[in-house]
């Protein structure tokens, strides 16, 4: 593995500064003190910081060797918040604020990227143009990256591609991955209320019942992904909330259903969003029952562009040589990063958080995936991502896609 010696030696000091953030979990748009942590950082280490997009966002600006006369640029981003979620590890670094934990790592991509920037910023002489680092807020939900688009990120600081990296438990330790095409899923909610007329539950020719209506509702939206969608996309339908009723001799008014929706492109999403509405309201219909009808679109499909996913690739085998670079499977989890790949060319990496047999004494027993109140990052990858991101931007500035 050709990782830059520098980070060896500065592992010890960035994986205390990640173990300081896991610490102090902040929620969406809460990130004050990690904003706080990272620009303190990046102004001690001589680099020009930009503060307030999407509110707790920071950018970082690194000029190379040429101050910035070239007008090639990279973006690479990582996110700084937390989930809403109580930490059972109790390790030293357990987080301190109940209720809040790192529990997608985003604690190490804020140190990974924090690590680079200190690098490069240390050897302008080995780049010409420039690097933005971007540190971007509330990406668990929030739509952080969308916000940082709205105001301005990309026309204030003018880059050719963007590229976001995240750790991915269970992938051996020491791999790394990218792809072209989608990486992750877009993420959209739906809210179906069945209007019927309530009544006595002995007396049914008087009522119009919405429970059998939503019962054949949610199968027939079942049919939507196996009979409407082309068989080779992929498609998700699950409807996960159904509430109704109160009393078993009372016919309630209404039964509404929520779920989620995920789907790899944009094209799957509209067909998928047209089908459920006309199979909502013409059930309702048949039934003479109403029906509200909502969808809400959150993140759109993560997609890779092919050359900069290829240009990933290829840093990824320069670092770890072939057998370093492992294929991944698009997740039909959803990430905002999405937003930014909308505007820009770019990829969405993945670098192994391993097994879980990193984790300290005193975790809290469970499985070290995402979003595990076990969870916890592993520290042994900040010398492999810190080197992934210098290397990519070296290269990038050097060198055409
Ligand atoms: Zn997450
Ligand atoms: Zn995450």
């Amino acid at each position: 593995m050709a990782l830059l010696p520098e980070f060896q030696e500065s592992a010890a000091a960035i994986a205390a500064l990640r173990r300081d953030i896991h610490a102090h979990p902040e929620l969406c748009f809460e990130e004050v003190r990690t904003s706080d942590l990272v620009a303190a950082k990046l102004a001690q280490w001589g680099i020009e910081i930009h503060r307030g997009l999407g509110r707790t966002g920071v950018v970082g600006t690194l000029h190379g060797r040429d101050g910035g006369q070239s007008s090639r640029a990279i973006g690479l981003r990582a996110d700084m918040d937390a989930l809403p979620m109580q930490e059972f590890n109790t390790f030293a670094h357990a987080s301190r604020h109940a209720g809040k934990m790192h529990a997608c790592g985003h604690d190490g991509h804020t140190a990974m990227l924090l690590a680079a920037a200190q690098y490069l910023a240390a050897h302008r002489e080995t780049f010409e143009g420039t690097v933005h680092v971007i540190f971007q807020p509330a990406e668990e939900g929030g739509g952080g990256a969308r916000e940082m688009v709205k105001d301005g990120l990309f026309t204030q600081f003018p880059m050719q591609a963007v590229f976001g990296m995240h750790n991915w438990p269970g992938m051996k330790a020491g791999t790394m991955a990218v792809g072209a095409g989608p990486a992750m899923a877009s993420s959209n909610e739906f809210r179906i209320v069945v209007r019927g007329k309530g009544g006595h539950a002995a007396m049914p020719h008087m009522v119009t019942d919405p429970v059998p209506v939503a019962a054949q509702l949610i199968l027939a939206l079942q049919t939507i992904v196996s009979r409407n969608v082309k068989p080779i996309e992929a498609g998700v339908i699950s409807v996960t909330m159904v509430h109704a009723g109160e009393a078993t001799n009372v016919v309630p008014d209404s039964v509404e259903l929520q779920g989620t929706v995920r789907t790899f492109s944009l094209e799957v999403l509209d067909l998928i969003e047209q089908r459920m509405r006309q199979v909502s309201e013409s059930i309702c219909a048949a039934h003479g029952a109403q029906c509200g009808f909502e969808f809400v679109r959150n993140y759109p499909p993560t997609i890779n562009s092919a050359p900069e996913a290829a240009f990933a690739q290829q840093v990824m085998r320069e670092i770890l040589g072939d057998e370093g670079v492992v294929p991944q499977e698009p997740s039909m989890g959803a990430e905002d990063f999405a937003f930014m790949l909308l505007e820009k060319p770019g990829a969405y990496c993945f670098i192994a958080n391993g097994d879980g047999d990193h984790r300290a004494l005193g975790h809290g027993g469970g499985p070290c995936t995402l979003h595990n109140p076990s969870y916890d990052f592993n520290d042994a990858l900040i010398p492999l991502g810190a080197t992934f991101w210098v290397r990519l931007a070296q290269r990038w500035l050097s060198c055409s896609p």
